[in-house]
Order: structure tokens, then C-alpha cells, then sequence
């Protein structure tokens, strides 16, 4: 199992990791789709001082993490800041074509609620959950399918 780290300790465990990477795996089993979950403390500053906005870093993780090399485009990425209490969605162009902006507004949304509840697991499996879901739709899995990312929660 995973190490957590300390900043992460009183709100995910170790287990939690584990469920999430889980569920990233179930979720993939249906869809050629790839999704994976960044986690850090805050978002980082920028060079000049001011604080990224949280969807310019889930951009950048997302070329930093290679996603954007999957061969149909259509890696997710979920990015939280757990202690800024940010979160952004990065959908590579094959499945943001196809789902669009309301569909990652009502994704976002169902998270900030869930995080209000203080349930950051629930949060981020059900996320999950409902990408598998909504991957699978467009782009079901094929006989030749490569996991092509980790499924293991990256961490920051
Ligand atoms: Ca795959
Ligand atoms: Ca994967």
C-alpha cells in the first residue's frame, strides 16, 4: 500500500489510496479511456508570485504526467488541492468532443459538494465513477487495450 504523506494523513489513508486506485482500475476495465487522480497540498506558485489557478495546474500535470499521449485522447485527469480546497477536471480533446463543458461543470460540482461533506473519498470515487461511466459510453474498451497510464494515485 501507498505511503501517505503527512499532509494527506487526516484526510485520506492509506486504504482510501488503495480504493481509489481500485476504482480507477474497475472504472478502465470498461473503457479504452484513461483516468488518473493527482492529489497535492495547495496549489503551487507561480514564478511571479501569485498562485496558479487550479485548472492551469491540472494542465500542466496533465502534459507533465504524459496524458496527453494516449492513443484515442481521451485521458482525465482529476486534480485536487487538498489543503486550498481546489479542484479542477482536465479531459484530453478525444472526450471533451464528445461530453463538453456542462458535463465537467456538473462532474466539479458533484465533488465541491461532497468535499463540503467532508468525505474527500466519496468525492473522489464517485468522480471516478461517473467517468468510467460516461468514458465507457464514448469510447468502449477493445480487445487490445493497454492500461496506458497508472492507476495508482499520484501524488505531489
Ligand atoms: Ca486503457
Ligand atoms: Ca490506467
Amino acid at each position: 500500500m501507498a505511503d501517505v504523506p503527512r499532509w494527506l494523513r487526516r484526510r485520506l489513508t492509506a486504504e482510501d489510496l488503495d480504493a481509489i486506485a481500485k476504482t480507477v482500475a474497475a472504472a478502465e476495465a470498461r473503457t479504452s479511456g484513461e483516468i488518473r487522480v493527482h492529489l497535492e497540498p495547495r496549489v503551487p506558485r507561480a514564478r511571479i508570485g501569485k498562485s496558479l489557478e487550479p485548472l492551469a495546474r491540472a494542465r500542466e500535470l496533465f502534459t507533465g504526467l504524459g496524458m496527453h499521449r494516449t492513443r484515442d485522447r481521451n485521458g482525465v485527469l482529476i486534480y485536487v488541492a487538498l489543503v486550498d480546497q481546489k479542484l479542477a477536471l482536465v479531459g484530453d480533446d478525444g472526450i471533451h468532443a464528445r461530453v463538453g463543458d456542462e458535463y465537467w461543470a456538473r462532474l466539479r460540482d458533484g465533488m465541491v459538494e461532497r468535499f463540503r461533506r467532508e468525505a474527500p473519498r466519496e468525492a473522489i470515487v464517485h468522480a471516478v465513477e461517473s467517468l468510467g461511466a460516461a468514458l465507457a459510453e464514448h469510447f468502449p474498451r477493445r480487445p487490445d487495450d493497454v492500461d496506458e497510464l497508472p492507476n495508482t494515485v499520484s501524488l505531489e
